[in-house]
């Protein structure tokens, strides 16, 4: 078995950690976690792991999110868990909070068209605002505004490798837009409409110079692996780029391609009449609007979110499990990696 080494595109000798991160020249990066105080213990689990793997190596600021005020206890916690710097930003209602033209009864019909399709977390309010937050308003935040680069952290996942190069600097470095850990098939049902709204933008004025000539175009579209969800999702793979890991250049999303889609998707409401999620919404952004060259999968970071795990041939990843994806359960089937890679990097041995 071959061992990978990873990336390949970079000299990687050039962005080691530092003898010293105190003093540090750090990119304008800082990881970004929204939260709630009762998932104080979760997140310290995702942040041990993190700080032991790549954090404590570099010092890359940290940004909380919350709509509540946090806890005096939740940011104890959170300080004596990093050398690095911690802040904790309060995010206004105006931003948060479901829009005041959203129309109720449509809203409630929706919701009981979800729930009939058995869509999780379809009839929380919260999940619709988080969902919507995360496609286009965090990288608005005031707070943000310095940082250039930002990764999304999660409570309860695993980072079980060593990182031992500066992540944001590779992306700095190769011009890239965009990294991810894994990539998956949709629940078709949460995303009906969104390829067909996202056609229509396109279709409005000149938004189809948007366009990228080298977007990931199959990857949005392709239907080989499960020919019955374009029926539902109208074209849509729902392939997506699963956003609890994704480290990303904020001035993409801040950009006139990227903040004029997500406005026009805003006011369809459907992200309260459907139960559309930021990764596709992120997902189909940046297929469309991106180089898929700018797009990385970051094969080498070992990663777990609940029930999926990016584990790299390392033997730092004995304890994942790749046998998740068995024929035991049916995970394989909704792992979209296949078709990254053969459509969109060339790799042609992966089915
Ligand atoms: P899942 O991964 O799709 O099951 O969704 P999660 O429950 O993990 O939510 C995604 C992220 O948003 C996590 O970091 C949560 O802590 C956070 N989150 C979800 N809902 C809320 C909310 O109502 N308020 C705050 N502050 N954070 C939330
Ligand atoms: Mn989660």
């Amino acid at each position: 078995q071959k061992k990978i080494h990873e990336p390949k595109d970079f000299n990687i000798e050039k962005i080691r950690p530092p003898a010293d991160p105190a003093t540090y020249d750090r990119e304008l990066a800082s990881i970004v976690s929204l939260v709630r105080n009762r998932e104080m213990h979760a997140l310290e689990s995702s942040m041990r792991e993190f700080e032991e793997k790549f954090n404590s190596k570099f010092l890359y600021p940290y940004t909380f999110l919350n709509e509540q005020p946090f806890s005096q206890k939740f940011k104890e916690k959170m300080r004596s868990l990093t050398k690095a710097e911690v802040n904790f930003v309060h995010i206004p209602n105006e931003v948060w909070r479901k829009p005041f033209d959203i129309d109720t009864l449509k809203e409630k019909e929706g919701i009981q068209s979800l729930l009939d399709d058995g869509v999780g977390y379809s009839d929380m309010e919260s999940y619709h605002n988080m969902c919507r937050f995360y496609s286009g308003a965090f990288y608005k935040l005031p707070e943000l505004q310095k940082y250039r680069y930002y990764m999304r952290m999660e409570p309860d996942v695993k980072f079980f490798t060593d990182i031992n190069y500066d992540i944001f600097k590779y992306l700095s470095g190769t011009g890239k837009v965009y990294g991810f850990t894994v990539a998956l098939y949709d629940s078709p049902q949460s995303v009906r409409t969104l390829f067909p709204e996202t056609i229509k933008f396109l279709n409005e004025g000149n938004n189809s110079e948007y366009l990228h000539p080298r977007g990931a175009f199959q990857f949005t579209t392709e239907s080989r692996q499960h020919p019955e969800i374009h029926k539902i999702t109208g074209g849509y793979s729902t392939c997506h780029f699963w956003s609890n890991f994704e480290i990303a250049d904020m001035d993409f999303f801040r950009g006139e391609a990227y903040s004029k889609y997500f406005e026009y998707l805003d006011s369809t409401g459907k992200f309260y009449y459907e139960r559309w999620g930021d990764a596709p919404v992120h997902s189909l952004g940046l297929s469309l609007f991106a180089d898929k060259l700018k797009i990385h999968w970051f094969q080498d970071i070992g990663y777990f979110h609940f029930p999926y795990y990016n584990c790299p041939n390392n033997e730092q990843t004995k304890g994942c499990n790749n046998g998740q994806f068995d024929e035991f359960n049916d995970l394989a089937n909704q792992n979209c990696m296949g078709t990254w890679l053969h459509f969109e990097t060339g790799v042609k041995d992966v089915y």
